[in-house]
């Protein structure tokens, strides 16, 4: 799609184009990824961050109390997982130096021996090394938003960016790695336009993407964008704001720019429209959904947006989550979809159009 297509249906509110735009986007899912919505744990291994991005809640400097799940714990993670079916766990955490390269490939290791689950890790920006040792562990996929494709926009949300690496040449580095690559953006960050937004979406083909994740921008109030945003908004005329609509009409163009991907339909989006956010993303171009395994005393700590608890509030203790899972399984069902089995891996070689 080019950008005045882009454009066209990020402004449209005509019933016709978006209704054209859901059909669309439901049938090419259904036709390149099936009707499976595949269910991957999503496990918070540590709230312990060193970076100070803007937006985050987990950032270094705030005084909070914070928690690492220990490597048992981890594994009881990882039964619960398999106990409630599930193919994948998404090990998850804030870039914490203590997540050492030889810790974290004993715990991928310890995963392989006792389960037949597929392992993401989302660790943040780390080095060709470790990534490799990870890889070599059995890591299978890496998630790493590029949060916007604005590099100026990037560096202001981002303090630290400076230290770390850049986050386009790790996805590269780990794409020849041979993990299974995911990333995506923000959607209303303030200071991010619609020539940004547009820019975000043109950018996920051109990269070697298998998992595309994209949420809607959640202030938090404890955090130098949530506090201020006044200092960095764009002009109103052109500041994105994350409306349910705009996320899903995002999610559907997504679909459209990398029809073979795994697009989750994200917590954030369901905190965004507790009602209908998850569900109408399924069924406008979405085939994931990330559960919430990590134990309720971990979970709580992992503050990164507010309002994050809530929605995941039905799965606090493991019989809750049981029940949420039954639940989701339930929703799951009344759209008219089945609940993925096995690892459920893109099943595609992305090359360079
Ligand atoms: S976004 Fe990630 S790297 Fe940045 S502060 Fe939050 S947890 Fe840390």
């Amino acid at each position: 799609m080019n950008r005045q297509q882009l454009q066209n249906f990020l402004r449209t509110t005509d019933p016709e184009a978006l209704e054209l735009l859901w059909l669309t986007a439901d049938g090419m899912r259904r036709c390149e990824v099936g009707d499976a919505i595949h269910l991957r744990g999503l496990c918070e291994i540590s709230s312990i961050c060193s970076r100070r991005c803007l937006y985050c809640g987990l950032r270094a400097d705030r005084q909070i109390k914070r928690d690492r799940m220990s490597m048992s714990e981890i594994l009881r993670a990882a039964e619960k997982a398999v106990e409630l079916g599930y193919g994948t766990i998404v090990l998850q955490a804030g870039e914490d130096p203590a997540l050492s390269r030889e810790w974290v490939a004993q715990v991928i290791e310890l995963i392989k021996d006792s389960t037949d689950l597929a392992i993401t890790l989302s660790l943040g920006e780390q080095s060709n090394e470790t990534l490799r040792e990870w890889r070599d562990a059995g890591a299978d996929r890496y998630l790493l938003r590029f949060e916007t494709s604005n590099p100026e926009l990037y560096r202001r949300i981002h303090p630290d960016s400076k230290k770390g690496r850049n986050r386009l040449d790790q996805l590269w580095a780990m794409h020849e790695m041979g993990y299974q690559v995911g990333s995506g953006f923000m959607i209303g960050v303030p200071g991010q336009t619609e020539n940004d937004l547009v820019n975000d979406l043109l950018a996920l083909p051109r990269l070697p993407l298998k998992m595309i994740g994209i949420g809607p921008y959640l202030p938090h109030p404890e955090t130098p964008l949530g506090q201020h945003p006044e200092l960095y908004l764009a002009p109103p005329e052109d500041q994105v704001v994350a409306t349910p609509l705009l996320v899903w009409k995002v999610i559907a163009l997504a679909r459209l720019q990398v029809p073979k991907a795994n697009i989750p339909a994200t917590t954030a989006l369901a905190v965004l429209d507790e009602q209908e956010g998850r569900k109408l993303a399924l069924q406008r171009g979405a085939n994931v959904v990330m559960p919430n395994i990590t134990p309720a005393a971990q979970r709580s700590l992992y503050d990164i947006y507010p309002s994050k608890g809530r929605a995941e509030a039905a799965e606090q203790t493991s019989d809750a989550m049981t029940t949420f899972d039954d639940q989701l399984k339930r929703d799951i069902a009344s759209i008219g979809r089945t609940v993925g089995t096995g690892r459920g891996d893109a099943l595609w070689s992305w090359k360079e159009n």
